[in-house]
């Protein structure tokens, strides 16, 4: 093998691994309907197969990327194919991955306008095109994140700068000691990443105070009484598909509430995956009332199916989103257009907006409804499977995209039905036909099945249910 140097010379080796990793893309790619979706290695197996020693000395570019490959096949998932059921993770579609491709090429910095004037532009035809999706008002500010973690940062950053506000002082600028507290209210089902954000920003991930979310959607009552013993201004995160089973709090009556809060409230709702609700007339009624939020947060590389990692958010009032950000640097200062990175924690971005133009702009609006409804459609048909098969229930209605459901056995009690339902979720991921996740609902182990892939089809569907059928049957012998 040649040694690679990274002098001008090296632009020779640029094309050959460039093909390398096409002929290694396009084979798994057509690998993905017969791929087992995970080999479910240990992390001894992939420490054997990658831990090394730093290298003295390089070697070409291309063996390089066919060296990696082959050494972490084990361990690559299959997540981008039909059959990924876990977490809510999306597909990737051809446009979209064209378009990532293509970023990494031309490496634009998408942070300030001076970097890429081509990639600012882009970011904010994409963020308007997806107002226009989701039936958001045009008039609020959105930045493009790396995921619906980042966008519920970016929406909370803007509620604890207008809480501030509210208590007369500047909490980006002077930060929270030695202020009066601001509260947040959530319902149980309240998000992880949204409780990570809070941590990030001062309020403390434990003093999210909560009420109870009766079938997955906050309880509106218990969070009216809540709210009247609290004087001072509010946070309230509302859920628009929450992770376990896809419920939606009623989303008008929490505006509604936030109306009538005497001390001033600040509605967020994390939509990483139900927003898409609003891309179907038929689901639409779900996240009524969302265009009444402060802020939303939303995913990309989950129903958008753009690669990893892609998040956006979106405020009412994008001056207090950049007075949030806002920082002053002589070397930065004032491009001619939109600076990214006055609406985001970093500055140096990634140009994942090039991603998400080609896949809005090949499939449409009409492509993302078609999506979001054979989705819908997918897991309908496996919820009603799981209602009509004795062995295994729901859980819980599934009203778009995500079911939860558990194996039953007569005889069990809950500790042995919680054990039969874990071990199902790891027998089902090593059987390598489909790959489900696991939870706790209301106590009890459960497994979820997410679909919000566009390349899965009504045969996919009946391959999970064979599995499960098939691992539930074996478990019980
Ligand atoms: C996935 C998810 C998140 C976090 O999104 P990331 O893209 O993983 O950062 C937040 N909220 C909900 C409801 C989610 O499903």
């Amino acid at each position: 093998m040649m040694n690679a140097d990274m002098d001008a010379t090296a632009a020779g080796g640029e094309a050959a691994a460039l093909h390398e990793a096409y002929a290694l893309a396009t084979a798994f790619l057509a690998s993905l309907p017969q791929r087992p979706v995970s080999q479910v290695p240990t992390p001894a197996e992939m420490a054997v197969a990658l831990d090394e020693a730093l290298p003295e000395n390089g070697r070409d570019p291309a063996g390089v990327v066919g060296e990696w490959f082959a050494r972490a096949e084990r361990g690559i998932t299959a997540s981008p194919g039909p059959r990924f059921f876990g977490f809510v993770n999306g597909g990737v579609t051809p446009a979209a991955l064209a378009g990532d491709w293509l970023a990494s090429a031309i490496d634009q910095n998408a942070g300030l306008w001076a970097g890429s004037p081509a990639a600012a532009q882009t970011e904010l035809v994409v963020l308007r095109w997806l107002q226009e999706l989701f039936g958001l008002p045009a008039e609020w500010a959105g930045a493009l994140t790396s995921g619906a973690t980042m966008a519920n940062l970016v929406g909370l950053v803007t509620a604890r700068q207008w809480a501030g506000r509210q208590l007369g002082f500047d909490a980006a600028g002077d930060g929270l000691a030695g202020q009066p507290s601001i509260a947040v209210v959530a319902s149980s089902e309240i998000h992880l990443s949204a409780v990570k954000c809070l941590g990030t920003l001062g309020f403390g991930r434990n003093q999210v105070r909560r009420v109870a979310a009766r079938c997955g959607a906050a309880d509106v009552d218990a969070l009216a009484g809540l709210l009247r013993g609290i004087d001072g201004p509010v946070i309230l995160i509302g859920n628009a598909g929450e992770v376990n089973s896809g419920h939606f709090d009623d989303l008008a009556a929490l505006a509604d509430l936030r109306d009538g809060h005497p001390g001033g409230a600040w509605l967020h709702v994390d939509g990483a995956f139900g927003l898409f609700a609003a891309v179907s007339p038929r689901l639409a009624h779900l996240v009524r009332g969302i265009e009444r939020a402060d802020s939303v947060a939303a995913d990309g590389h989950k129903w958008l199916n753009v690669p990893y990692d892609c998040g956006f958010a979106f405020v009412r009032d994008g001056s207090l989103l950049r007075e949030a950000f806002a920082v002053g640097g002589a070397y930065v200062a004032g491009g001619a257009g939109w600076d990214p990175f006055t609406h985001v924690p970093e500055m140096s971005r990634r140009f994942r907006g090039l991603a998400a133009w080609c896949a809005l702009k090949a499939y449409g609006r009409a492509g993302y409804r078609a999506l979001v409804e054979r989705c819908v459609d997918n897991a309908a048909a496996f919820a009603r499977w799981v209602d009509e098969t004795p062995g295994v229930e729901l859980m819980n209605p599934a009203p778009l995209n995500i079911v939860c459901f558990r194996l039953v056995r007569a005889g069990l009690d809950e500790l042995a039905s919680d054990e039969l339902n874990r071990l199902a979720v790891r027998a089902i991921q090593s059987d390598g036909r489909a790959f489900v996740t696991g939870t706790v609902w209301q106590g009890r182990a459960a497994i979820r099945a997410a679909f919000d892939n566009w390349r899965t089809t009504p045969a996919d569907v009946r391959l999970l249910q064979e599995a499960v059928a098939q691992v539930g049957a074996s478990l019980s012998a």
